[in-house]
């Protein structure tokens, strides 16, 4: 059962307005979240997130945070996801539907759109990594807003995908910014690299999780921008993403990063998610 505008409908029976503003322009946000053995994982700051990103497109959302709550665990009983289940919830709030003007209607009323899918955790993929290609970053200039409008994100995966490679690495000018869903990391001499979270990535929500547990466990984290050169000399490469969770990254355009296979600084970065997952919600 999906939860559409206020009301539950089976799948296949809900209707889009042909004016939704998320339908016709991308005018809407949404979140990604990681349903573990029945629990929400980082529930919290992926609801930060969401308000966030309300405020920076001027959306005044009318739903409080506890409803919101209510909400994902009513979706979760619905669809019989149990203790057992490893899922992910998919919540987006467009704008609402109005007459179609590009300006911001004064009276609409924002539509609420969520489900859940079982999802399985990648586990043999993050034991043997994923191949990147490095493609330009073409996408717009706030990309720390979780936008319903993802274009840009679609073409630099598919651009990724009919070179052979399952994600791309974009990078702006040079400066490497983040993966098509993901953010990155590069390893160097034991530390870790990452773009600053400004307006040119989003601020990911499992990139902030991996900096606090390598700053309490002793590896250093630079927060600053680097380019495809240090990028093509780095020990080792990841990304991070709800989905992906530590993905390391083996090649990059057919060119092995390190000896080719995941590294240890991403194999111990691994073991530690593993263990903060189970201290978050497995408890
Ligand atoms: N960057 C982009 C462009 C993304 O779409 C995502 C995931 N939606 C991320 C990074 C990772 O964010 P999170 O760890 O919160 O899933």
């Amino acid at each position: 059962m999906l939860y559409v505008d206020g009301k539950w409908v089976e799948e296949g029976q809900a209707a889009v307005h042909p004016e939704d503003r998320g339908y016709n322009f991308g005018d809407g946000i949404y979140e990604v979240v990681r349903i573990y053995k029945g629990r929400m994982y980082q529930w919290d700051a992926h609801l930060t997130r969401l308000f966030r990103s309300a405020r920076e497109i001027k959306l005044e959302l009318p739903w409080s945070l506890e409803s919101l709550t209510d909400l994902a665990q009513e979706l979760m009983a619905k669809n019989n996801i149990t203790d057992q289940d490893d899922a992910t919830l998919y919540l987006q709030i467009s704008r609402g539907a109005a007459p179609r003007v590009h300006d911001i209607p004064s009276a609409i009323t924002p539509v609420i759109m969520a489900f859940v899918r079982p999802k399985a955790r990648p586990v043999d993929d993050l034991k043997k990594g994923w191949t990147a290609s490095l493609v330009e970053d073409i996408r717009w200039l706030r990309c720390d807003i979780k936008t319903l409008n993802l274009l840009g994100a679609v073409l630099v995966k598919q651009y990724a995908k009919d070179k052979g490679a399952q994600d791309s690495i974009l990078h702006r000018d040079g400066i490497i910014t983040e993966c098509s869903s993901s953010n990155l990391f590069a390893v160097k001499d034991g530390a870790l690299y990452t773009h600053p979270a400004d307006h040119l990535i989003l601020h990911g929500i499992t990139r902030q999780v991996v900096i606090d547990l390598a700053q309490a466990n002793g590896i250093a984290v630079h927060e600053k921008p680097f380019d495809i050169a240090f990028l093509k000399q780095a020990d080792e490469l990841f990304l991070t993403s709800t989905t992906a969770e530590i993905m390391p990254l083996i090649s990059v355009d057919g060119e092995a990063v390190g000896n080719g296979q995941p590294g240890s600084v991403t194999s111990r970065l691994q073991a530690l998610f593993e263990q903060h997952i189970h201290d978050s919600v497995l408890v």
